[in-house]
């Protein structure tokens, strides 16, 4: 990799600990001097709500969350939180949650505290993603990069194994594809690689023992440095992909990138020696599919992705969709035919090796 570069590192704060989310929140609340707090968290998360908002006095909760944020959902939130003159917004869940955050700042600039419960990593980015008439639109606006970001492995715990994984998976593809993405640059390739390492241990763990610290600690610690790689490297290959799958099929978000990542691994390892070297020393296997690979084996990681829903007769739109979104910095050149063969092996979870001698 050249070391002629430019890079950009987003601005924000970062507190980590395990067992301290309500008094981080607590205090950051007040740092920002917010008086009328709109909390969002939809209801399967509002248990850890009830919980990381203690010490802070909401004006309003909100707890009407979907995947993807559905325009009319962030209307409706958007709509609430101008009813209520709210100057801060606190996400306390997965992607969904924080999303449904960011599409409220992109319009009002209320900033954000994000308080993650999952590993999607949407936290650590200036990427919103609205769905309108099955169609996913995003894009990047620093007003929607949470000011705050309060990490507590405490409240991963109740994340069931196969969420953990299929999530661990997506922070694990964050890594992988902002190795070959469009603003590549050696800050975020190196994170990528601390990021890789750090699920690569800390995703067996919570695997094998769902309720142990360390491991969630590992794991959040590791989607935090692949969400910062990520926003610095933009979207490659594997992100359009999955986004038009999730965007236009409706196809469950972690899951999907948990399936499509060694297809998209196998597909550009023969032409990106550098990227696959990087992958393969984070994994400390001989090579990166190989580590890829044992990794998702341990894990009993998501295989195909027609147990998500995607069937044979999508695979057409699905390339007609993506082909034109695919970054031209893709290390292997992309076309109708070859992501036909790729899709058409995610699909069956067939040997994603089949796709490197396309
Ligand atoms: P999610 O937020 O939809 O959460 C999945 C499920 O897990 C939900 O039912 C949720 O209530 C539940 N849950 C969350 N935390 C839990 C916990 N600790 N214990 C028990 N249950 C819990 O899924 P996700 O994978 O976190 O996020 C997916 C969304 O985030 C997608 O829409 C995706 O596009 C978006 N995303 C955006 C970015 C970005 O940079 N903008 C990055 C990653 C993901």
């Amino acid at each position: 990799m050249s070391l002629v570069f430019e890079h950009v590192t987003l601005g924000q704060r970062v507190l980590f600990g395990t067992g301290k989310a309500a008094d981080n929140l607590a205090a950051e609340v007040e740092r920002l001097g917010a008086a009328r707090v709109m909390v969002i968290a939809s209801e399967s998360e509002a248990a850890i709500a009830d919980l990381v908002c203690a010490g802070i006095s909401p004006v309003l909760r909100w707890n009407d969350v979907v995947m993807h944020v559905p325009v009319e959902v962030a209307g409706k939130a958007r709509e609430a939180a101008a009813e209520y003159n709210v100057d801060l917004l606190v996400s306390v869940g997965g992607g969904s949650t924080t999303g449904l955050a960011k599409a409220i700042a992109l319009t009002t600039g209320i900033p954000i505290v994000a308080v993650p419960t999952t590993y999607a990593g949407s936290e650590a980015t200036n990427v919103w993603g609205l769905t309108e008439a099955a169609r996913k639109s995003t894009g990047t606006d620093d007003r929607v990069l949470p000011v705050s970001v309060v990490y507590d492995a405490g409240l991963t715990l109740s994340l069931p194994v196969e969420l953990s994984v299929a999530s661990g998976l997506n922070a694990l593809a964050h890594c992988i594809d902002s190795l070959w993405a469009p603003r590549a640059d050696p800050i975020n390739a190196a994170l990528a690689a601390e990021g890789i390492r750090a699920l690569n241990q800390g995703l067996p763990q919570v695997a094998a023992d769902p309720a142990g610290v360390p491991g969630r600690e590992q794991a959040l610690y590791g989607c935090y440095l692949a969400a910062v790689a990520f926003a610095s490297a933009g979207s490659g290959l594997h992100h359009k992909i999955c986004h038009v799958l999730g965007g236009t099929f409706n196809l469950p978000h972690a899951q999907t990138h948990a399936t499509v990542l060694p297809y998209v691994l196998a597909f550009n390892a023969p032409a990106a020696p550098e990227a696959t070297g990087r992958i393969a020393a984070a994994f400390g296997t001989a090579g990166a599919l190989e580590g890829l690979q044992a990794l998702r084996e341990t894990l009993d990681a998501p295989r195909a992705l027609a147990d998500y829903g995607f069937r044979q007769e999508n695979i057409a739109e699905a390339v007609e969709v993506a082909l034109p979104a695919i970054p031209a910095s893709n290390p292997r050149p992309v076309t109708a035919e070859n992501l036909t063969a790729l899709l058409t092996a995610a699909l069956t979870g067939e040997n994603p090796k089949t796709l490197t001698d396309l």
